[in-house]
């Protein structure tokens, strides 16, 4: 490319981006980008294939490591996240993996929000924890006390923000601060906001984290992952990881992960307008306790979430009045929404997060940390926003709250 092209791609914006960026056409002169479903690459001669594993010749070897359409998929969300590169996994917790496995090593400590994913918990607390990497966890907007569970073999810091279920949002820039402050990286999950809605890289964030899973894909179709930042800090460790210990994202996967990305930033719009609407009209209702939601007014960090994200996001969770007993009625009282675990789906999505993805969380800590037994979650999807609300209507009529 001529650095005029160079200059004139520069310029482009991420909706185009998410439609242009990371394209390697074929001598077939396709214009949709080709799936390559191969496991491993030709050599012309036996002295190509010593300086292609030499690493002195470019090329692709063998599709753990590199493969043309996942290539592509890296190359679209490095551009979308304003990062140097991605390496793309088979999915969120191997991304998670990889940038835990990639960066540590025993005796290195993590500091980590309270209210992250949790099987990313799991991972953190059953898994890297037997290899000698130890996490405290933090309450997320609480800076004190990230400050305060810093030691001197502290190397990363790591959260969600907005986090699930209660949408707490995490300030990126003073925590990014704080990491580089201690010589240690910060790391985000950007799952919830996409880079649609929040570029974690801009504020200091040293890596973003993605399960493709969910926005991305976007239809609830694939598992997929990526790790994005800068070529420097995926070279030291994250890439080699996933080349050595295998947690590659499979060709057929990124080609629906990266056309996903192709309407992402619309699909966001849409999704983040369904929810505003859905927000406050449960906050509206006397059935409802509260709503949290960081697109309303009495959500207590509505405006860091304003400086952080162009939009509030599409998840919200709201507390029924009647605990348990009536979330539950108003779950089985629903006809449209999906009563399922999944997120960032066309589809509306509900779950009862202390009788599911919390319940391996003691009533304790899950009271301290403010889940509710009457809290339900709620990913907004892209039905039309009436037909979503006579439904919740239903789920109001069964929960026979007396209010
Ligand atoms: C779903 C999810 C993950 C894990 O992703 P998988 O693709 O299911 O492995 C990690 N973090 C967050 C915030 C998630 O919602």
């Amino acid at each position: 490319m001529s650095s005029d092209e160079t200059d004139w791609s520069a310029q482009l914006r991420p909706e185009t981006l998410a439609i242009r960026s990371g394209i390697h056409r074929t001598q077939e002169q396709e214009h949709s980008e080709a799936i390559f479903p191969t496991s491993s690459f030709v050599f012309g001669s036996a002295e190509e294939a010593a300086e292609r594993f030499a690493g002195r010749a470019p090329g692709n070897i063998y599709a753990r490591f590199t493969n043309p359409t996942v290539r592509t998929f890296e190359e679209r969300l490095a551009a979308l996240e304003g990062a140097e590169a991605c390496v793309a996994t088979a999915s969120g917790m191997a991304a998670c993996m990889t940038a835990f496995m990639g960066l540590l090593k025993a005796g290195d400590h993590i500091v980590a929000s309270r209210s992250i994913f949790g099987t990313t918990l799991q991972l953190l607390s059953t898994i890297l924890s037997r290899f000698g990497v130890e996490t405290t966890y933090v309450p997320l907007a609480d800076l004190d006390a990230w400050k305060a569970a810093i030691r001197p073999e502290t190397r990363l810091l790591f959260l969600e923000t907005p986090s699930n279920p209660l949408t707490e949002i995490g300030d990126l820039k003073a925590l990014a601060d704080l990491a580089h402050a201690h010589d240690a990286w910060l790391v985000v999950d950007n799952c919830f906001c996409t880079p649609a809605l929040q570029q974690p890289l801009k504020f200091g964030a040293d890596l973003v984290l993605h399960s493709a899973t969910k926005y991305l894909d976007g239809q609830g179709r694939t598992l997929g992952g990526a790790v994005c930042g800068s070529n420097a800090l995926l070279n030291n460790g994250p890439r080699n990881f996933v080349r050595t210990a295998g947690p590659s994202l499979s060709p057929f996967n990124a080609w629906v992960q990266l056309k996903g990305l192709e309407t992402l930033a619309l699909r966001m719009e849409k999704h983040c307008q369904n929810a505003q609407q859905i927000a406050e009209w449960l906050a509206a209702r006397p059935e409802v306790e509260r709503v949290y939601f960081p697109g309303l007014n009495s959500h207590p960090q509505q405006a860091l979430a304003a400086q952080q994200q162009s939009r509030p996001g599409a998840i919200l969770s709201f507390d029924l009045k009647g605990g348990q007993d009536a979330a539950w009625r108003f779950v089985n009282g629903l006809r449209l929404l999906s009563l399922t675990a999944n997120l960032g789906d066309t589809k509306t999505t509900i779950t009862h997060p202390a009788s599911t993805t919390h319940s391996r969380v003691s009533p304790e800590v899950r009271a301290a940390a403010g889940l509710g037994d009457g809290l339900l979650r709620i990913s907004v999807g892209l039905e039309h926003v009436d037909d979503l609300q006579d439904d919740l209507h239903r789920g109001f009529a069964a929960a026979t709250i007396t209010t």
